[in-house]
């Protein structure tokens, strides 16, 4: 099943990600990650993404669809993917289904994350990362047991440079701006299912679940 997640920053899409792709044995394709890991390489295009990254901007469309198309061409798809932080601008979405169409890699469903965006600011801000797990835990809602450090793998706990409350406002704006007309694209395909993002983990899993099921 190929499937992708949508929602603005904070309203779970890390959490669910992980969670979808444990459940389904599926490829996890986060163009935000892949991003992130190639600023840690300090590639020509992780440097280039970066300077739009840091202040909230969409990284460019064409660097976004060659990066992505390279990506899935070395991927060995036969159990599907789960399509995170990408089509993000209906330019994306037009170039992916181009990109996919008649393939095994169209996307078949897709799980829109919705919360009041006035809720969101604690979460973001508040949000932690681990350094060498990728684990993610909230100072308030979920603190690890030390603090600062992981309680899976024991590594540092970092906070994204984009989580500060003026780049998500920044975010935030682009997530409106760009990523409605996406949602409409598929919308017009039947393709969506919207779920309540600010009930708690557990509930927004079942429902998760439930949408994947009846496909
Ligand atoms: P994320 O981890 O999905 O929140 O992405 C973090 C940042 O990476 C975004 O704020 C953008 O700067 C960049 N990015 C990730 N995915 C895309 C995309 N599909 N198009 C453009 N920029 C992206």
């Amino acid at each position: 099943m190929n499937i992708l997640i949508m929602g603005g920053p904070g309203a779970g899409k890390g959490t669910m990600s992980a969670k979808i792709v444990e459940e389904f044995k599926i490829n996890h394709i986060s163009t935000g990650d892949i991003f992130r890991s190639e600023i840690g390489k300090q590639t020509e295009l992780g440097l280039m993404a970066k300077s739009y990254m840091d202040k909230g901007y969409l990284v460019p469309d064409e660097v976004t669809n060659a990066m992505v198309k390279s990506y899935l061409e070395k991927l060995d798809n036969t159990k599907g993917f789960l399509l995170d932080g990408y089509p993000r601008t209906l330019d994306q979405a037009k170039a992916f289904s181009e990109m996919s169409k008649g393939t095994s890699l169209e996307i078949e469903k897709v799980l829109v994350l919705e919360i009041d965006f006035k809720e969101l600011a604690g979460r973001v801000t508040g949000r932690r990362l681990c350094k060498g797990c990728g684990e993610i835990y909230h100072v308030v809602s979920h603190p690890s047991k030390e603090e600062g450090k992981c309680d899976k793998c024991g590594s540092e706990l970092y906070q994204r440079k984009d989580d500060t409350e003026e780049s998500l406002k920044v975010r935030l704006e682009e997530y409106e701006n760009s990523t409605k007309p996406v949602l409409d694209f598929y919308e017009e395909k039947g393709m969506v299912a919207r779920i309540n993002a600010a009930q708690p983990i557990d509930q927004v899993w079942n429902d998760t679940k439930k949408a994947l099921e009846d496909k």
